[in-house]
């Protein structure tokens, strides 16, 4: 079923990434931001924000980390490790970017600033290291307690005075001070966004559902890179209205959706097509995720701008305890009427990988779903096999679909 918002969705990127190379006027001043580190900062302050790890998600959907993967690793950055860092920095040695075939820019836009949170991963830090020392700007770090069980006040009051930290080194940086009214504002324009990515989401719940976990990969880009500004904001409500007429046709996103399935863990860029055709042809609809429920974000507030985002930013998904995640899950797997869960164990990413410690097994055992654990990467294909994967889906469909029965 096609999505027509999306036609909508290539335009608003282009405008953002063309944004950072305007043809009039000075450049804006641009600060490089992890997927979710406190952006709302960066933008109050008047930057401009850009996503490295949206940028090495593109170099895996169009499996382009293959070619330049090599690069990093040659300079030291192990195949081993996070493989949207090692496609990004090796695209970055070699002068090349997917940004310039789809959006007709140069290259990546040069930092100001890098603004890292080790909320999801440390890896992250060493990314940003990286090209702080190349391009000679500053690196700043938020250091977020991990493995988060219940938040803790005294946990929330530690992030936010980093924030506030980080938001008097922009004021050195820029002569600036924060305008509470425009920190408000992108605070509050988080939230909407925040809430209508939430309601996309649900959309999942209606059987047949009229989306697929590979259709919020694509649609998520506003929730990851737009989040802030009111562009998000208009975009989803005209995204949900689309749905909702979906819905009320009836519309499914797989003919005859049979099996519902749950996604854990990072999708495989390179792969999204193949996975939504091969599972919509058993009948299997992977309808909900913990990754693109993960740009959901409970309780921002404009009122209370720094300790919000800080609870909101440290209480996601990946940076909580084993016990946490295990809670957060089950209630995912009640509230979408899941019949079968696929965990991702992506090579490179340990931090989004939750099949290595036992927990599919506890999983099933407590709820009685079914799981299937399936090996590959986020953006390095030389740990995915097709042939292995389709024998691997087939047979899991099929219990689950006998199951039903
Ligand atoms: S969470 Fe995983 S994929 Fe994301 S930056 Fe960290 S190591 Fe890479």
């Amino acid at each position: 079923m096609e999505i027509r918002a999306t036609n909508e969705l290539k335009r608003l990127l282009k405008d953002y990434f063309q944004g950072f190379f305007p043809k009039e006027g000075p450049a804006p001043l641009v600060a490089w931001c992890t997927s979710v580190g406190p952006a709302e900062l960066l933008i109050a302050m008047g930057y401009s924000v850009y996503y490295p790890e949206n940028h090495g998600a593109m170099l895996g959907a169009t499996r382009q980390s293959n070619e330049f993967m090599g690069a990093a690793n040659a300079l030291g950055y192990s195949p081993d490790i996070c493989s949207y860092l090692t496609s990004d920095v090796g695209a970055f040695l070699k002068g090349q970017t997917p940004l310039t075939k789809a959006y007709g820019i140069p290259s990546i836009p040069k930092p100001d600033i890098l603004v890292y949170n080790t909320n999801q991963c440390r890896e992250v830090q060493d990314w940003f290291t990286f090209y702080a020392r190349h391009f000679k700007v500053p690196a700043f770090g938020v250091i977020s307690p991990n493995m988060v069980n219940e938040l803790e006040p005294a946990q929330v009051d530690y992030c936010a005075s980093q924030f506030k930290d980080l938001v008097a080194v922009l004021g050195k940086l820029t002569g600036k001070k924060m305008d509470t009214d425009r920190l408000a504002e992108s605070v509050e324009l988080s939230r909407q966004a925040s809430v209508l990515w939430g309601e996309f989401l649900d959309f999942g719940t209606k059987t047949p559902a009229p989306m697929t976990f590979f259709d919020g990969c694509i649609q998520m880009a506003p929730a990851v890179v737009l989040r802030g500004t009111s562009a998000a904001v208009t975009y989803y409500k005209a995204l949900n209205e689309e749905m909702r007429a979906h819905v009320a046709a009836g519309e499914s996103a797989v003919k005859k959706e049979g099996v519902r399935l749950y996604w854990e863990g990072m999708p495989v860029w390179g792969k999204l097509r193949y996975f939504a055709e091969t599972l919509g042809g058993m009948g299997a609809n992977a309808v909900a995720s913990t990754y693109c429920n993960s740009w959901v974000f409970d309780g921002f507030s404009p009122s209370d701008p720094y300790r919000s985002l800080a609870r909101a930013y440290t209480e996601i998904f990946i940076n909580r305890s084993e016990e946490k995640k295990e809670a957060l899950m089950t209630a995912m797997l009640k509230k979408f009427s899941i019949d079968g869960v696929i965990y991702h164990d992506a090579k490179t990413c340990p931090h989004n990988s939750n099949s290595r410690f036992g927990m599919p097994q506890r999983l099933s055992a407590a709820t009685g779903i079914p799981h299937l654990i399936m090996n590959g990467d986020l953006c390095d294909l030389r740990c995915f096999s097709e042939e292995q994967t389709t024998t691997s889906l087939e047979a899991f469909v099929e219990q689950l679909q006998e199951n039903k029965n």
